[in-house]
């Protein structure tokens, strides 16, 4: 029998937080340390964004290093989680009707998934499925794979989102770490509001006024509809455990389901304690 599991989304920001201690990854480390240990962890990053659905299926996910104009250090990263084929068919089964492939030795673990597992699960000894995000398909499918995927709390299954509420690269302010401007705030507030109150209606965010400017593409914003599809099928609590702004254009907003209250870092700095430097224009975050 195993414990059920909770659902968490979180804005994962730039993948320096991979290599940083601050305030967000400290919320993710507590995350981690809050829950049991799962059997498994679903990951739906926003960078494996392609026309299929699918989950990896390989005993040994590679990790990925898909970004460009980083430090060495972070192209250094091993996440050595193993994977679980056997979960590839649990997923097929929780989603029914609905088709999902099996990736043998396309994908892996990407800096969606290992960036913010580095720090919520760093022993690296939960195995880590991912599934893709299917880009043909609207706002409502997301949502209902999501509700269908709650069944697999059940069987010890942890589904994280990683991606951020709001993220738009072209208005990056690489100078204000810890900025977010009125149109981040509106539309970041506004999912609030529909998140902890009615995750139901989530894909209705998608008309908010604000939400072309915050997602001018939509692979960062999708993972939240899953998390919202879960919270809506199992009726459990949405908290907040962290939230804020990076860069001006990036929410840090996370969001667990049925998850024992976290103790939040409020002492640690935001990003603005990182220094980091402004990578090029276009590094894939
Ligand atoms: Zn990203």
């Amino acid at each position: 029998m195993e414990t059920r599991m909770p659902a968490v989304f979180i804005g994962h920001g730039t993948p320096m937080n991979a290599l940083e201690r601050n305030r967000y990854t400290e919320a993710w480390r507590a995350i981690g340390a809050s829950m049991p240990r799962p059997r498994a962890i679903l990951a739906v990053s926003a960078h494996w964004f392609v026309n299929a659905t699918a989950v990896t299926a390989m005993a040994r996910p590679k990790t990925i290093h898909d970004f460009f104009g980083f430090p060495q250090a972070l192209f250094d990263i091993e996440y050595p989680a193993p994977g679980l084929p056997e979960l590839a068919e649990e997923v097929a089964d929780a989603v029914h009707p609905e088709y999902v492939g099996a990736d043998h030795d396309s994908w892996g673990l990407d800096h969606g998934t290992w960036s913010v597992l580095v720090h919520a699960f760093p022993d690296a000894d939960v195995p880590v499925v991912q599934l893709s995000i299917n880009a043909q398909k609207p706002p409502d499918y997301h949502l209902e794979l999501g509700a269908r995927l709650a069944k697999l709390r059940e069987r010890g299954v942890l589904v994280l989102g990683s991606g951020n509420v709001v993220h738009n690269l072209r208005a990056i302010d690489w100078r204000n770490p810890d900025a977010g401007t009125d149109w981040a705030r509106r539309f970041d507030e506004h999912a609030r509001e529909v998140m902890t109150g009615r995750p139901a209606d989530a894909a209705s965010l998608v008309v908010h006024r604000d939400y072309a400017i915050s997602a001018p593409t939509p692979e960062h914003f999708l993972p939240l509809l899953y998390v919202a599809g879960f919270a809506a099928a199992t009726g459990d609590a949405v908290e907040v455990p962290v939230d804020g702004y990076a860069f001006g254009s990036l929410s840090m907003a996370c969001y667990a389901v049925g998850c024992a209250r976290t103790a939040g870092a409020g002492h640690l700095p935001g990003t603005a304690a990182l220094g980091s430097e402004a990578p090029p224009e276009d590094t894939n975050i």
